[in-house]
């Protein structure tokens, strides 16, 4: 009697190098592959906004993908275990394989399942699909997590050589016989009602084919001159990957290979790039051993840290809406409402206005972006707020406060970025246009500005809050 394997897809978006799917196929003569819509199982983090229109956008794409090779994606909505289960009862398959996730709910849902389904005589097989390295394959000597990047990263080097190879696409699936129903992809109602999402429409192709198309065009051009070039936010000198790499539509180990094939794995620049893709395990593997952290901060001290007061919102909403006078940070913000992404070096300066200068809580910021990043991650995200507040991981010292105008001056220096995102402010001079309130008159009038009206004032004095922010980590350091 033919064998059925259930492929339950995930955040592994994708036909190429994806282990499920491939033992899948190894074992079993028929493939059943699923797609469930169950946001409430990974409460509180259910995708945002942005995400949610990702993955409107790339079930389907992977949908298409899998009917051009013979067979069927099902898409179902509701209790992954009891859909799961319907399936297996009207397929009579044996076999149930899914690629891991590493989130709190999600792996206390799937040993749940895993467990549920054993016992009911199903085989489970879970893979490493979206890591060089899982969380428990790096420790201490003393068998413990590593909590500063440096001391993990030269201890994944050894084992990097043993990730293996990506395995290709199947050339062809099996296809279903059984009348299955699954849901159109439009009743998933992932799309905004109000649709607010041209602009990520215009960036982003969703879907394994045009991950593909991203890391060509990076591999044959900025990755040579990454080192620098990813500090400079008006140009395109990163890879972008990171919503397809959040989704499974690309893996890290087919990033490697494309690398090697390359001969570019031993240029420095790459080195760096690659040793980014290890930032992104160890978030990961923090996110695991410490599962309290999207929520709490790492550094216990920080619980009584003295956020300000900002009973009504205020400045909050100034932040979200890139309206806080600062024209560096109101670039960033409005790129990431436009497009659901923000180069890194703006999102360290928003994350230390917001922390610092606004005195606002870290977690503020992280709900913020977790709805409007098309690559949210709730590891990453949370790495890159506590690192920024100070309270994370080998975190940036709460006293070191960038001063948004300097940062912009550094790495925005002809105001190319600032133009592109705050066009208001397009006419003032390149030594004005991190600081337009430091303009005269005359030069605003030259620049046809009119502060208040056309762009804000700072929302509070940098200098001031900075010598605030200073303040109240004094008063944690006493209390600790
Ligand atoms: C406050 C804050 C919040 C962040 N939230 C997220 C998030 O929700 N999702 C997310 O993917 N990244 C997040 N990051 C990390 C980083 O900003 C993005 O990964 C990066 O900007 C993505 O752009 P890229 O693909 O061009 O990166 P590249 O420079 O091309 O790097 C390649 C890949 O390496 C990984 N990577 C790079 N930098 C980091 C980093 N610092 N931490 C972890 N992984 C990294 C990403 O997967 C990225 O796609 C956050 C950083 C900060 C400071």
């Amino acid at each position: 009697m033919p064998e059925t394997a259930l492929v339950w897809f995930r955040r592994d978006l994708r036909l190429t190098d994806n282990p499920a799917l491939q033992q899948a196929i190894a074992r079993c003569e028929h493939v059943l592959p699923i797609y469930i819509w169950a946001p409430d199982e990974e409460a509180p983090w259910q995708p945002g906004g942005a995400s949610r229109w990702w993955l409107h956008h790339s079930v389907t794409a992977l949908s298409a993908q899998i009917e051009a090779l013979g067979s069927r994606l099902i898409v179902a909505r509701g209790d992954s275990l009891a859909v799961l289960q319907r399936l297996i009862q009207k397929t009579g398959a044996r076999h149930c394989c899914w690629n891991r996730l590493y989130e709190p709910a999600i792996v206390k849902r799937d040993t749940a399942i895993k467990q549920a389904l054993r016992s009911a005589g199903i085989h489970c097989t879970s893979f490493n699909a979206a890591l060089m390295l899982e969380p428990w394959q790096v420790k201490t000597g003393a068998d413990a997590p590593y909590r500063v990047f440096s001391p993990y990263w030269r201890r994944c080097q050894p084992q990097l050589d043993d990730i293996g190879s990506p395995v290709p696409a199947p050339a062809a699936l099996p296809p279903i016989t059984d009348e299955i129903d699954s849901l159109p992809i439009d009743d998933l109602n992932l799309l905004p009602r109000i649709r607010w999402d041209q602009g990520l429409a215009q960036t982003w192709q969703p879907g394994e084919s045009g991950a593909a198309r991203r890391l060509e065009r990076f591999l044959t051009g900025a990755i040579e001159h990454y080192g620098e070039g990813r500090e400079y936010p008006g140009q395109p000198g990163t890879s972008a990957l990171s919503p397809y790499l959040h989704w499974g539509e690309i893996s890290p180990r087919q990033i490697l290979k494309a690398i090697q094939e390359r001969g570019l794995a031993k240029q420095s620049d790459s080195e760096h790039f690659i040793r980014e893709l290890g930032w992104r395990d160890f978030s990961y593997q923090m996110l695991y051993h410490f599962p309290h952290t999207p929520l709490e901060p790492l550094n216990p001290k920080f619980a009584s840290f003295p956020w300000r007061q900002d009973a009504d919102g205020t400045l909050l909403r100034c932040w979200q809406q890139g309206q806080t006078g600062i024209p560096i940070v109101d670039a960033g913000m409005r790129e990431l409402w436009s497009t659901g992404w923000m180069h890194n070096r703006v999102r360290m300066i928003v994350a230390s206005f917001l922390t610092k200068n606004l005195r606002l809580p870290w977690q503020q910021g992280a709900r913020w972006f977790w709805d409007t990043l098309t690559d949210a991650d709730l590891a990453s995200n949370t790495q890159g707020w506590q690192w920024s507040a100070g309270s994370g991981a080998d975190a940036a010292p709460y006293f070191r406060i960038f001063n948004p105008v300097r940062q912009g001056e550094r790495f925005d220096p002809e105001g190319i970025y600032v133009r592109r995102w705050c066009p208001e402010l397009a006419s003032l001079p390149d030594k004005l246009i991190h600081q337009p309130w430091q303009a005269s008159p005359t030069q605003l009038q030259q620049a046809q500005l009119v502060l208040e009206n056309d762009y804000p004032v700072p929302v509070v004095d940098l200098s001031t809050s900075r010598a605030e922010a200073l303040a109240a980590y004094e008063q944690i350091k006493q209390n600790n």
